[in-house]
């Protein structure tokens, strides 16, 4: 993105979060070639972001993978709704904190559990032992003993 003050194109993002209700990413940026600082407001769904799967695969990145993901573990857990979107806007904001074109949905699933992992041990659990496909009882045990530490 071009600095509005030098128009340089040399700037780079040094936060990023949600902005509440309105779909929105407030990036503060700072220019590396005048030293100035601005902010920008981007609608979620105008940021171009693919998705690299673990087949190498590439898709668009969409929200509602997230939230059905989440959803699935959270199922009949005690937990608002209000809450479980909280925490997808702030999943959201460390997914589009860089500026990178591509993320790894690896990487996105680490994000997420990092979430859910404050939200409740039980989807936590549950939506680790989907993404990490445990294969045997030991690396669930392993998974569990990172989570009581
Ligand atoms: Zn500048």
């Amino acid at each position: 993105m071009r600095c509005p003050f030098c128009n340089q194109d040399n700037t780079r993002v040094v936060d990023s979060r949600p902005v509440e209700d309105t779909n929105s990413i407030r990036r503060r940026r700072l220019c590396d070639a005048c030293g100035k600082r601005f902010t920008t407001y981007e609608k979620v769904e105008t940021i171009p972001l693919t998705v690299i799967k673990k087949d190498q695969n590439r898709e668009s990145y969409k929200r509602s993978k997230i939230q059905d993901g989440v959803l699935r573990a959270c199922y009949k857990r005690p937990i608002p709704i209000e809450r479980v979107e909280e925490m997808i806007d702030s999943i959201e904001g460390d997914i589009f904190r860089s500026e990178d074109r591509e993320i790894s949905s690896t990487k996105i699933g680490e994000i997420v559990m990092e979430h859910l992992k404050d939200l409740d041990a039980v989807a936590y659990v549950r939506f680790a032992s989907v993404y990490r496909e445990f294969k045997d009882v030991s690396t669930f045990m392993d998974e569990l003993k990172k989570l009581i530490n």
